[in-house]
């Protein structure tokens, strides 16, 4: 029985039929965050999809569109204001070109400083290949920030955790065996629930929440404890994200 719904990180937006996605949230009453990968893209959103109780639409800069779109932050630091969540943001240093990286560290900076400026933004952030300059540059940041589908070194996630960091793990994590390791590293009460639908398994043409009886499951299963703690748990990290 599943008792309490969340997607930390998803992509609404990249299905077709947004407005039955947003439906679907709302009427399962899964408190959702749903990224945009670039700004023009959540100022494009916003104007039809706010005001909602469970669906919260996310301000974005995808680090993988960072270099292509930079023209683009005067855009994300406009709409800073119209929304508590911000993501997709972050690192992916799985590029070779210097340039490419050396102007997504210049704009996850400028939008890190940019966050400071408000007490309650909470950050969705991608770390891939990039986990030391990522939490490098969040030294020192006070605000909520959440970890999206981790797979750097388990040394960071300690730090990350000294901070006061979350981190949001998905069903496709629990397909391998480094993803479990970090899953287990992960302290109970610092865990979120994501999808990061649709790049995840069984989500790539079609929305549903099948992926947290998956992630419930292996929570019980590797913390000996019920279905029922779990999920309560996982309720409360998310009420203390939000507080
Ligand atoms: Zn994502």
């Amino acid at each position: 029985m599943r008792s309490f719904s969340m997607d930390a990180h998803m992509h609404f937006d990249l299905y077709k039929d947004r407005d039955k996605v947003v439906r679907f949230i709302e009427e399962t009453q899964s408190y959702t965050i749903a990224v945009t990968n670039l700004p023009v893209l959540f100022e494009k959103y916003m104007k039809n999809y706010c005001g909602y109780k469970y669906f919260k639409l996310a301000l974005g800069f995808h680090p993988e569109l960072a270099y292509e779109y930079q023209q683009q932050l005067p855009v994300f630091l406009k709409n800073i204001g119209r929304t508590r969540y911000i993501g997709e943001i972050g690192l992916d240093f799985t590029v070779n070109n210097f340039e490419n990286k050396h102007c997504q560290v210049k704009i996850f900076k400028r939008i890190v400083e940019a966050c400071r400026n408000f007490d309650d933004k909470i950050l969705s952030v991608h770390s891939r290949k990039a986990t030391k300059e990522v939490i490098d540059i969040l030294e020192n940041y006070t605000g909520k920030v959440i970890l999206h589908w981790y797979t750097g070194n388990l040394r960071y996630i300690q730090i990350a955790i000294s901070r006061g960091f979350y981190f949001s793990i998905n069903h496709q994590m629990i397909r391998s065996i480094s993803g479990k390791k970090i899953i287990n590293f992960i302290p109970l009460d610092r865990i979120l629930i994501e999808s990061d639908a649709p790049f995840t398994y069984g989500l790539n043409d079609h929305y549903d929440l099948n992926f947290l009886d998956n992630v419930y499951a292996y929570l019980c299963h590797m913390h000996n404890v019920s279905i029922e703690t779990i999920q309560r748990i996982v309720k409360n990290n998310f009420k203390n994200l939000l507080s």
